[in-house]
């Protein structure tokens, strides 16, 4: 009889890799305790996998010689405790996923700049002609993809959930960002765990393996210092003086890797100082990777972000609309605010996950003309920042809000969407935010014009 494998969650990843498990010839059974939207559901059919949704059936469960678990599912729910208890191993899709491919992976974590340290490293090494492949945490399966052909490199975009999932994952080069304090719910409100989560990136990397990781980051570095790190480290930094592998010198960004070589931000599509680390990554993972510098200098021409991070939507009468509703939590508006020299209005406000607003208190103060909160609850920000900006208005309506801080703006400012919450108190999630936002400055734009 084949081996069992159970896959817990048939989102994306689970789907894919159901499919990936039934095509290697396992025995494959899906559950899902949620509805498994019919397009999954489809496939799952056609494929002739066994699933169920709504429930999550134990005698179906724990007979399994492997269980694959979604990333969404924290290890304190009830199956997954019983699943452990039977000592049955517990995976994520990438781990599964990578122990089928011969080609080589590049992965990249941290708190924030995932998706765009991902999206240009894989855009740097497809713009260069290479087999390669994107997933992960972006939202696309590595395991689908595998089953449908191979690929000499793999770009992937690793959660802390992911990376607790893996064993022998083992990428040929990683990047680590930074860690900040997030999802601690799921880390038993400890640091460490969710440090320890992040740097499971580099268990099984040796000396033939690359390290990229940001070393201004405190945390990132205090952590380096602690361990016996194996593999070849490439530190990234902001200091003009640090003489790193890549460096911002204040003017460009400097690489010694087997070559060195400058390049200038404004070479390049991405703006503000935390989209200097997100480069210096990137273009030290493609150029490790053995994309040429003429390709680099290329692709960096040519990249264009994901939307609502920095995404600058319009002007409007010689205001700019900057849509950045991805900036979920404090660390990322720190460097959303060190994006721009101009005065801003800056729009926050949502769904709080306990933040501390005093490290953004001084910028605040510097930059914001006024503050416009959006979201059901203000009172933390008032009181957090009631004492630094002249001025604090709210609403909840995304029409009015617009209106709002074109009045308080003047030609040149900057309104800048960088909420420092989660949005579900007033918006599906964090991209119906930013479209809302967007149509609501576009129709603004119309109206003026008119
Ligand atoms: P993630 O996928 O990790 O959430 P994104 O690239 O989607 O990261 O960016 C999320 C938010 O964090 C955006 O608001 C962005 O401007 C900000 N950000 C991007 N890169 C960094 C970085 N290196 N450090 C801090 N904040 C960042």
């Amino acid at each position: 009889m084949s081996e069992r494998i159970v896959i817990l969650g048939a989102g994306e990843s689970g789907t894919g890799a159901a499919l990936l498990a039934k095509q290697k010839g396992f025995d494959v059974f899906v559950s899902d305790q949620g509805q498994i939207k019919d397009k999954y559901k489809a496939e799952l059919q056609q494929h002739a996998i066994a699933f169920e949704d709504g429930t999550h059936t134990e005698a179906s469960i724990l007979n399994a010689q492997l269980v694959i678990k979604s990333p969404g599912i924290p290890d304190k729910a009830e199956i997954v405790k019983k699943i452990k208890a039977a000592n049955i191993p517990v995976i994520d899709e990438i781990e599964f996923a990578s122990r089928y491919i011969n080609g080589k992976i590049i992965a990249i974590t941290g708190t924030n700049g995932k998706t765009t340290t991902t999206l240009l490293t894989y855009h740097l090494l497809k713009s260069a002609g290479y087999n390669v492949a994107l997933a992960g945490n972006v939202g696309f399966s590595m395991a689908r993809q595998i089953t449908e052909r191979s690929f000499d490199w793999y770009v992937l975009e690793m959660s802390s959930f992911q990376l607790d999932g893996t064993k022998k994952f083992k990428p040929e080069i990683g990047i680590l960002l930074n860690i900040t304090p997030d999802h601690l719910d799921r880390y038993e409100y400890t640091m460490q765990k969710y440090i320890d989560s992040k740097f499971r990136l580099i268990q099984q990397m040796d000396a033939s393996q690359h390290f990229i990781y940001y070393t201004d980051d405190a945390v990132i570095a205090t952590e380096v210092a602690r361990k016996n790190i194996l593999p070849n480290q490439v530190k990234v930094s902001l200091k003009s003086d640090a003489n790193t592998r890549a460096y911002f010198d204040g003017e460009k960004m400097r690489f010694n890797l087997k070559d060195s070589f400058a390049i200038a931000q404004s070479e390049t599509t991405l703006k503000g100082p935390h989209n200097l680390i997100n480069t210096m990554a990137a273009v030290s993972a493609a150029y490790l990777a053995g994309v040429k510098l003429e390709a680099i200098r290329e692709g960096l021409k040519t990249f264009i972000n994901a939307p609502h991070r920095l995404e600058s939507v319009a002007v409007i009468k010689g205001v700019e609309f900057v849509n950045d509703s991805k900036a979920t939590n404090v660390d990322s508006v720190v460097y959303a605010l060190g994006s721009y020299e101009k005065p801003l209005i800056w729009i926050a406000g949502g769904v709080d996950k306990g933040n501390d607003y005093n490290i953004i208190k001084e910028d605040v103060r510097k930059k914001a003309r006024a503050l416009i909160c959006l979201g059901k609850e203000n009172d933390k920000l008032k009181k957090a920042f009631g004492d630094v900006v002249p001025v604090i208005q709210e609403t909840q309506s995304v029409q009015e809000l617009v209106r709002m801080a074109l009045a308080l703006a003047k030609a040149g400012d900057v309104v800048l969407l960088s909420p420092a919450c989660a949005s579900f108190d007033l918006f599906k999630n964090y991209e119906d935010r930013g479209d809302q936002f967007r149509k609501a400055v576009l129709d603004l734009k119309k109206e003026a014009e008119a």
